[in-house]
């Protein structure tokens, strides 16, 4: 089929559930979808070097399903884990709450199999978890947004899953120190801390009203997920909340036995915060954790200069925000509100986007991010792979 298209000059835009958030799979210069979500088999598992080989279109959730009663576990796990595919999140190297101790998808791909522009089909990485031989192409493909191959075959490697998971949930009162907050708990990893997340007081009122939790009003919270293998006592909660009255946290800690209990009630606190919102830009910057007090400041401020209404949630731990500013997406303010944030998270040493991909929407921080010099040397790279562009064109490549 490649061939057929790079013969002919046709475009084709590879697409596995179409949930990604900033146009990656739209074919917004026309062409062929190549939907993928049919190519949904899971080809081999192998449960002593821990490693399963799956075509693209297995959804990460029916992935999960058949790991858990082996005792392992996939660590990638987008928000939208349930429908996304595993083919969608190598191509947006995608992450989750849990990429604070694991890392992101990129961290867990040992090897692809992938059709070029050139028609040419590959074979990149090996079956080894280490390498060290040089410049790569898997790294390249892994988050190229379907713009320079189409994966047909992922080999992904596994992780045995921890005995148990517990949940933690504090009110972060407004006035408290996030940055300082989140660079202390770094240190907690040692503990078994798997995720460190952060929802601003409205979010925090919709989870608390789910739960029935006596949260504090007007104040944020602070969602905790910690991996151990000791038991759960009465102590647990304490001692968590010792450690966070030590980094300047001085409230309640809520202990959830299963963290699953917590992840879900911050899932439909999540959707129905999307229902009232309705259409939004939806951001995704990060900073170093040491600057992240100023991004707040100067994203709430850059939503007061705009006049519209701001909702946050963020990856904490990882120093990932992600800021709802409530306006027309495709309006010229939303375009203004783009660049005002970017322009933010790069003069904080950051990125414009730490998990999303940039598709056509935030195409234009491609270049600027890179720099001249690099996006020069990358661009010769997709000549060499894709020499027509005929690989899910109009996106980050210009
Ligand atoms: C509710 C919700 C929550 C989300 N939460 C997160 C989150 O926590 N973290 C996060 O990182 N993202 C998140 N996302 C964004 C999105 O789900 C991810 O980017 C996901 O990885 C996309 O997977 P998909 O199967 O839907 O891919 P698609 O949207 O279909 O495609 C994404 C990109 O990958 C390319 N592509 C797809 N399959 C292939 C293939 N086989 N070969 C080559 N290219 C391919 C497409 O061309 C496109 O550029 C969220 C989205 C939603 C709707």
């Amino acid at each position: 089929m490649v061939r057929w298209a790079r013969r002919h000059r046709v475009s084709l835009v590879p697409r596995g559930a179409g949930t990604s958030l900033d146009g990656e799979s739209v074919p917004v210069r026309g062409g062929f979808v190549v939907d993928l979500s049919a190519m949904d088999q899971v080809l081999e598992l192998n449960e002593k070097d821990l490693w399963a080989r799956v075509q693209p279109g297995v959804v990460n959730a029916r992935l999960q399903e058949l790991l858990r009663p082996r005792g392992l576990f996939y660590p990638p796990n987008p928000g939208s884990w349930e429908i996304s595919t595993l083919g969608g999140n190598a191509s947006t190297n995608a992450s989750g709450f849990r990429s604070f101790r694991y890392g992101p998808t990129r961290s867990w791909v040992l090897r692809a199999r992938a059709v070029l522009g050139t028609g040419e089909l590959v074979e990149a990485g090996t079956l080894a978890w280490k390498r060290s031989a040089g410049v790569d192409l898997l790294g390249s493909l892994i988050g190229s947004e379907g713009t320079l191959g189409i994966l047909t075959e992922l080999t992904v490697r596994l992780s045995p899953l921890p005995a148990r998971r517990v949940g933690l949930l504090a009110s972060v009162p407004e006035g408290t120190s996030l940055g300082a907050l989140a660079l202390g708990l770094l240190w907690a990893r040692g503990e078994g801390l798997s995720a460190v997340e952060w929802v601003d007081a409205r979010v925090a009122t919709e989870v608390a009203r789910m739960e029935g939790l006596p949260l504090e009003p007007h104040a944020g919270a602070l969602l905790l997920e910690v991996e151990t293998p000791r038991e759960v006592t009465e102590d647990t909660a304490a001692r968590w909340g010792r450690g966070l009255a030590a980094l300047g946290l001085k409230t309640e800690v809520r202990l959830f036995e299963d963290a699953e209990a917590l992840w879900r009630a911050r899932g439909r606190a999540g959707v129905l915060m999307d229902r009232r919102l309705g259409p939004r830009v939806r951001e995704d910057v990060a900073v170093p954790l040491t600057a992240w007090d100023r991004l707040l400041d100067r994203v709430g401020a850059l939503a007061r200069k705009e006049g519209v209404d701001l909702v946050m949630y963020a990856h904490l731990g990882e120093g990932n925000l992600h800021p709802n500013f409530v306006c027309d997406p495709v309006s010229p303010q939303a375009h203004r509100l783009r660049m005002g944030l970017w322009e933010i998270a790069w003069s904080l040493g950051g990125t414009a986007s730490a998990e999303h991909g940039l598709g056509s929407l935030k195409a234009p921080a491609y270049r600027r991010e890179h720099g001249a010099i690099a996006f020069r040397a990358l661009r010769e790279l997709k000549r060499a792979l894709d020499p027509e562009g005929i690989l899910n064109p109009g996106k980050f490549w210009g």
